[in-house]
């Protein structure tokens, strides 16, 4: 019998799953989306203090959810 993971990744040996059963599959796909996601936050944090907004702050610290906030506000994304 085959087994296949939640994301539908085929489970047929030590290729395909750690250890502890999690799919190395889905185990890099996560992985390459978490270095995409902390890579736009970089080039978002530069660009914006690039236009004087801080973003790293510790005394008042920077209240990045009403940042977030602002900016989705007025953002229209092009698709
Ligand atoms: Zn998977």
């Amino acid at each position: 019998m085959q087994q296949v993971c939640a994301h539908g990744h085929e489970q047929r040996g030590p290729l395909d799953y750690f250890d502890d059963g999690q799919c190395r599959h889905c185990d890099r796909r996560n992985q390459a989306r978490y270095r995409t996601r902390r890579s736009a936050a970089m080039e978002l944090a530069r660009a914006l203090e690039a236009h004087g907004v801080e973003v790293m702050r510790a005394e008042p610290p920077v209240d990045l959810q009403r940042l977030a906030e602002a900016l989705a506000g007025s953002y229209k994304a092009t698709a």
